[in-house]
């Protein structure tokens, strides 16, 4: 019997997995990650997600194991490994699920256009979206802009059930090709090792993503419309790298909500809902990490290097460097962005009110582009998301769709008063607050305001 190939991208689960099901219902299937690092275009991980891909990878291998799979680590461009693993493999048929991003799917068109020529049958399954971006249009044709009509359009619809694990298959007992030890990929930090502090915090694979969601359900879901604004608690999911690495699917994310008929759940449900819509976004702007999506906002004076002067408000600083570097190192004087910053910074991860606190801070009051926070991030979060965390940055910049007016300036102390009233939060994170040991405001927020505002205005000046 010839071997069907599934091969693994974002998709690092067993269940709810289409392309795996595909294949062990045709036989014997053997699994197949490649870590593409070469491939035109493609997004390499930053250091948290190495760390987090790492330990997920060694969670799947298990969970394939025991289903009788082999997973086949191969490192490379994609085209080239997936060709030749089938070929030395004498596979009869190929399955993925699908992915959206432009480079991704150059890959995968080029990948698929050869296994027609070389008569292997290949098949791409829905598996990491609840809708597919092709399929969600305006009335007119168009791709949503706005959210609450997208939400409306889309969530009027019932998804399907999420796929059980498939039942032990046939097993590959063939010969299988050379392939990569998990530890010469060298995704762990080493020299120093900085990862204390998220294996402290995480627990990486599917099996954990679905002990968190379970206990979410059943503990958080009910508190979630008030507990999601809070830092100060457990308030939200923490579902977010399950979701990124496609350990849990949205599907079983939604299903395990139930009904949907309390304000919680239907808030809980319309936050899969953003992530829907940034991955739409993405799908139809592939440059949102690096592009405003409105263009008035290319004229924005904004500071980073290599940009061709400084944004006038910090002379002397043409990328305000420093500012940046107390931004990232949680040592601006404003513990509500500082805290947010050293979450980050050791647990991988940021509450979503503070990272639109401290997100607005560094765009706003630093007067820093907000492709270098963007960027920050995606080198340090767990769940750093290829759509999800440009679109959201361009959300809180104003240059994105649907975004937070641009006068909507965070203030870092009214945002403490109001999100962290005891004080829990900042004292675990920064424990020298209120001490001499605390850096002073780097800043001040009233003149900062002014001066981003006015440079607002002066972008919509000009014609
Ligand atoms: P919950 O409140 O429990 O929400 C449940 C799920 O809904 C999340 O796990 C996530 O998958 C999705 N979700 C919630 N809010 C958003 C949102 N605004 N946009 C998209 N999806 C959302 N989220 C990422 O997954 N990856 C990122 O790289 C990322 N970067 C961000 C950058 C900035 C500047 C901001 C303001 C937000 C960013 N977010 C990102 C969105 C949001 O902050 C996180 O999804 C959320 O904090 C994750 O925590 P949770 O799982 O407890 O969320």
């Amino acid at each position: 019997m010839k071997p069907s190939v599934v091969w693994f991208r974002d998709d690092l689960r067993v269940a709810d997995n289409p392309a795996l099901r595909a294949a062990v219902d045709d036989g014997a299937a053997v699994a197949l990650y490649v870590l593409d690092e070469e491939s035109p275009g493609i997004r390499p991980h930053g250091g948290a997600s190495r760390w987090w891909l790492h330990h997920s990878l060694a969670a799947l291998r298990e969970d394939l194991a025991a289903l009788g799979i082999p997973l086949l680590l191969r490192r490379g461009d994609a085209a080239s490994v997936v060709r030749k693993t089938t070929t030395t493999l004498g596979a009869g048929a190929l399955y993925w699920n699908r992915r959206y991003g432009a480079a991704e799917r150059t890959v995968d068109a080029g990948i698929k256009a050869w296994a027609g020529e070389a008569g292997l049958h290949v098949s791409s399954f829905q598996a990491s979206l609840l809708h597919e971006p092709w399929e969600v249009t305006t009335k007119t044709g168009g791709q949503y802009k706005v959210f609450t009509p997208f939400w409306r359009a889309v969530s009027a619809q019932e998804f399907r059930e999420p796929l059980a694990v498939p039942e032990q298959g046939h097993g590959f007992t063939g010969k299988l090709p050379a392939y990569d030890e998990l530890d010469s990929w060298e995704l762990l930090p080493s020299k120093p090792d900085w990862s204390g502090g998220l294996a402290e915090s995480w627990t990486p694979g599917s099996a954990a993503g679905h002990r968190v969601l379970a206990k979410f359900v059943a503990d958080g879901l009910s508190n979630y419309s008030e507990g999601r604004n809070r830092p100060d608690t457990e308030g939200s999911s923490r579902l977010s790298p399950y979701l990124r690495w496609g350990e849990l699917s949205p599907f079983e994310v939604w299903h395990a909500l139930g009904s949907r008929q309390s304000e919680s759940s239907s808030i809980f449900a319309s936050e899969l809902g953003w992530r829907e819509f940034c991955w739409h976004q993405y799908f139809h702007n592939p440059n949102l990490a690096t592009a405003n999506l409105r263009p008035e906002f290319d004229r924005f004076p904004w500071a980073w290097p290599g940009s061709n002067g400084s944004n006038g408000r910090h002379p002397g600083h043409e990328s305000a460097p420093e500012e940046l570097r107390a931004w990232q190192k949680g040592n601006t004087g404003f513990p509500m962005v500082d805290v947010g910053q050293r979450q980050l910074w050791s647990s991988g991860w940021m509450h979503n009110r503070v990272r639109m606190v401290a997100a607005s801070f560094l765009v706003k009051n630093l007067g820093i582009h907000w492709q270098l926070g963007e960027q920050w991030f995606w080198d340090t979060l767990v769940d750093a998301d290829p759509a999800s965390n440009p679109a959201n940055w361009q959300w809180v910049a104003g240059s994105g769709a649907d975004a937070s007016p641009f006068f909507r300036i965070f203030n870092p102390e009214a945002q403490r008063v109001k999100f962290d009233p005891q004080g829990k939060y900042i004292a675990h994170w920064i424990p020298e607050f209120g001490t001499p040991a605390y850096p002073e405001e780097i800043v001040d927020l009233k003149t900062t305001r002014a001066e981003a505002l006015e440079a607002y205005k002066g972008m919509k000046e000009v014609h």
